[in-house]
């Protein structure tokens, strides 16, 4: 089974995210031997964006939620660093501000999500509303409650105009994040992340991880599925994403448009070697192959110029 379909929650599931290990990475052993396959998917994702961007049929929009350094950013480094900026935005959801606020929660996300062609990643996302919104009482339950289906009327909009939406859950256990908190200590290029208020959030981590059980089990379809991905492995975590993701693309059957131009007369008239080589006619015989008629066209058109010129002398 690939990671996928084992790692999808299945629409209508009710999701126990204590029953999930945090830890586990399948049959994979460890970030040595599986790092030419991390290689190899980067390299398709790189492949597969550039066909969408010169499709421009359809658009990505991947959504990353985590509990905090749960590595939505070591992610995006990682594996979303195979896409060309060119074609892929990457946007991140802090606390809204007041205009945000002055507007519905979907105002500020809409407008971000990605065009034809592009692929956008959302660092934080519309999730936020029913995340650390219901767990801090930042708006009345019987608003909060009422947006689970708002979010999959929106999810089922966007996907029903050409959007193909994924969304991650990176998922690691209290002990791994303790951890990864203390590491900050030890690397200086880490240091700048250490926040007070993580060590608060961490006070509500049973609230935080109903309020993610009660949006993973609402919000997956098939149209828009939660991949809650094992994430104490960072090199697992990005082994799944970057899997999951080349299969999304791949499953979309793009492909390159047909050339607007006739390539040969193109070739013959600016690259008459690679024409000749390529056994093409050089481009005097095109010239003379032009049909009669419309030399002859030319020259009516010359004539006509000639008398209104005489017409207005
Ligand atoms: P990150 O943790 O994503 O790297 P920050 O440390 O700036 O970035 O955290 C962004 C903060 O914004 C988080 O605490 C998050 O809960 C908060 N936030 C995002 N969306 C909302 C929202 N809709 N309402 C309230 N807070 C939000």
């Amino acid at each position: 089974m690939s990671l996928l379909d084992e790692l999808r929650v299945k629409p209508g599931s009710k999701v126990n995210l204590a029953k999930i290990d945090a830890g586990y990475h399948g049959d994979y052993e460890d970030e040595g031997t599986s790092q030419a396959e991390l290689d190899k998917y980067c390299r398709r994702l790189s492949e597969l964006q550039a066909v969408m961007y010169a499709e421009n049929k359809h658009s990505l929009l991947v959504v990353l939620q985590a509990m905090d350094a749960g590595g939505k950013d070591g992610t995006i480094k990682h594996v979303m660093e195979a896409w060309n900026p060119q074609g892929c935005s990457v946007v991140g959801f802090k606390v809204p501000t007041p205009e945000e606020l002055a507007h519905d929660y979907l105002w500020r996300i809409h407008k971000m999500t990605p065009g034809k062609g592009h692929i956008t990643v959302f660092n934080r996302s519309h999730y936020e509303d029913v995340l650390v919104v219901r767990v801090h009482n930042l708006v009345p339950k019987e608003v909060w409650s009422k947006r689970y289906n708002e979010i999959n009327a929106f999810e089922r909009q966007l996907t029903n105009s050409g959007t193909t939406l994924v969304k991650f859950f990176l998922h690691i256990d209290k002990e791994e994040q303790l951890q990864r908190f203390r590491d900050r200590f030890e690397e200086s290029d880490k240091q700048w992340k250490i926040s007070e208020s993580d060590y608060k959030e961490r006070e509500y981590w049973d609230e935080y991880q109903q309020a993610y059980m009660d949006a993973l089990s609402k919000c997956s379809f098939n149209y828009a599925p939660w991949y809650i991905i094992p994430a104490n492995h960072k090199w697992f975590r990005n082994l799944a994403v970057s899997q999951i993701l080349v299969e999304t693309m791949e499953g979309l059957k793009m492909k390159y448009p047909e050339p607007s131009v006739d390539l040969a007369a193109i070739k013959q008239l600016y690259h008459a070697e690679v024409a000749e080589a390529s056994g093409l006619p050089p481009v005097e015989a095109v010239v003379k192959e032009i049909p009669k008629d419309k030399v002859k066209k030319g020259k009516k058109k010359g004539k006509k110029k000639k008398k209104n010129k005489k017409n207005r002398s």
